[in-house]
């Protein structure tokens, strides 16, 4: 009756991940794709932003070493061979992407589409029907309109730059704002991040904002908070922000970081009759169906958690339930973080604010300390480490890290707290020592 049984409008994290099990399952399936297989994380986001980060850890080890008896020769970095060396990596992912796709029976159509109706799809001149729409359109980078806006560049070109710049203004408090504060920093360039309030890294525990905010402060990344970029103008040699208080800053690059917004514009929803909130994300119940019985959403282009492993197990989600007689929901709770800035974040469950409003009395522990390796580099630099526990179930309820490692240390206590794991079970395991993380079980003094 269809020409498929699943059409999906996106191939990312999402798109690419319901549309390979749909088949897998045996369902007929195509998928669209107008920029880039893979989407946004393979792109854009988590992987070459990844490669960046340890493209700009070097100049930490170079310093680092020399307390350990290195002496390392001039140095020197260049962009072009670093952003060469991503793009292969990435086309080679791309590559994947597609073979994944093909490899299990799904068709790839190289183009935009948009909605005609419940059952139609439009690709250019093409019409497809199909018995289910998969939307998993993801996000896009939304910034401020300011005089001279256009002249600021956002997280998608940071990774195509032609020249690499030497003063870098970076605008927005959250995660990706302070990650290419970072890279940049890290690569050589002089850094200032602005932000609008009083701290970055809303929604992050206190202690874990401070620290960070301290942390990269000692590394001489310029903190500006309580300010907004009011206009931008062009120099002869860079270009000038100017902040509604008045003061201005001269750098060569400057980048909106300012948030992501759901990517649905004109893309035919509404005249289905898909609900769609006031950010323009697809409303959805908990098995990602939308208020049209068989359209779905997925990932970033519903607003929900904009990660890589949410948008692949809602996608994963779908697949089973229309496909596989497995209904199945994700399950939001205790989804594990990482902020990949210097110095890195790791973060699973509720902050110390969250767990005294939803359980009353609990009981933190904090360590600070400079870790092993600073005491003979002579860096002078702080790890921190954070437990917030349910007083009356003694369930560890969050854990929070600033330091070398953090995500890495993070993904294995998420496992941890998914469990239910006790403060008393935490104790009663042995560490690996000399570690940082054995500090997350050596933790004895309530702060
Ligand atoms: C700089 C940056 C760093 C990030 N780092 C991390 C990280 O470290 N860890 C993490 O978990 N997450 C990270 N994210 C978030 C992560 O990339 C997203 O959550 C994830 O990619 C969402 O997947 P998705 O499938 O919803 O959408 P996307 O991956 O954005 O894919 C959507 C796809 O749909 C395509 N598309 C859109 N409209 C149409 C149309 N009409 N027709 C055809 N195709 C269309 C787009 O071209 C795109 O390829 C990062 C994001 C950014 C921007």
């Amino acid at each position: 009756m269809y020409d498929y049984d699943l059409f999906t409008i996106g191939g990312g994290s999402g798109g690419v991940r319901a549309s390979r099990m749909a088949a897998q399952f045996g369902a007929k399936v195509a998928l669209a794709e107008e920029r880039y297989l893979g989407g946004t994380c393979v792109n854009v986001g988590c992987i070459p932003k990844k490669l960046l980060v340890y493209a700009s850890e070097f100049s930490d080890l170079f310093d680092d070493s020399a307390g350990f008896g290195w002496t390392i020769g001039e140095r020197s970095f260049n962009w072009q061979t670093l952003i060469a060396n991503k793009d292969l990596e990435i086309a080679r992912l791309n590559g994947i992407y597609e073979k994944v796709l093909t490899d299990n029976g799904a068709r790839i159509v190289r183009a935009r589409a948009t909605i005609a109706d419940a059952h139609t799809v439009v690709v250019g001149s093409e019409r497809y029907t199909a018995r289910y729409i998969l939307v998993a359109t993801g996000g896009w980078p939304s910034t401020p309109s300011i005089p001279g806006g256009e002249l600021a560049i956002t997280s998608n070109e940071a990774f195509f730059l032609p020249q690499f710049p030497s003063r870098v203004i970076i605008v927005g408090g959250g995660y990706i704002g302070l990650e290419f504060a970072g890279i940049f920093h890290g690569l050589g360039a002089k850094v200032s991040l602005v932000h609008r309030g009083e701290l970055f890294l809303r929604g992050f525990d206190e202690d874990v904002r401070r620290a960070v905010a301290a942390e990269m402060g000692r590394r001489e990344i310029d903190l500006r908070f309580n300010r907004q970029v009011a206009r931008i103008e062009k120099l002869p040699h860079g270009i000038r922000a100017t902040f509604d208080d008045g003061s201005a800053l001269e750098a060569d690059l400057i980048m909106f970081a300012t948030g992501r917004t759901p990517n649905t514009h004109n893309l035919g929803l509404e005249k289905a009759g898909v609900k769609l909130d006031y950010e323009g994300a697809v409303v959805v119940d908990a098995y990602s169906c939308s208020s049209v019985p068989n359209i779905y959403a997925v990932g970033d282009c519903t607003n929900r958690m904009q990660l890589t492993p949410v948008a692949i197990a809602e996608g994963q989600a779908v697949a089973e339930t229309l496909f596989h007689g497995n209904p199945q929901t994700p399950d939001y709770k205790n989804v594990p973080t990482a902020v990949f800035s210097e110095p890195r974040i790791g973060t699973v469950g509720f902050t110390e604010a969250e767990a005294r409003e939803r359980y009353g009395a609990v009981d933190v522990y904090k360590a600070s300390f400079r870790p092993l390796k600073n005491t003979v580099s002579g860096r002078d630099e702080h790890s921190f480490m954070k437990l917030v526990v349910d007083r009356e179930t003694d369930r560890v309820v969050g854990c929070h890290m600033v330091g070398t490692d953090a995500g890495e240390i993070i993904q294995g206590l998420a496992i941890a707290l998914r469990c239910g794991a006790t403060k008393a079970q935490f104790d009663a395991t042995i560490g690996i020592h000399p570690t940082a993380a054995e500090e997350f079980v050596t933790m004895r003094n309530k702060s």
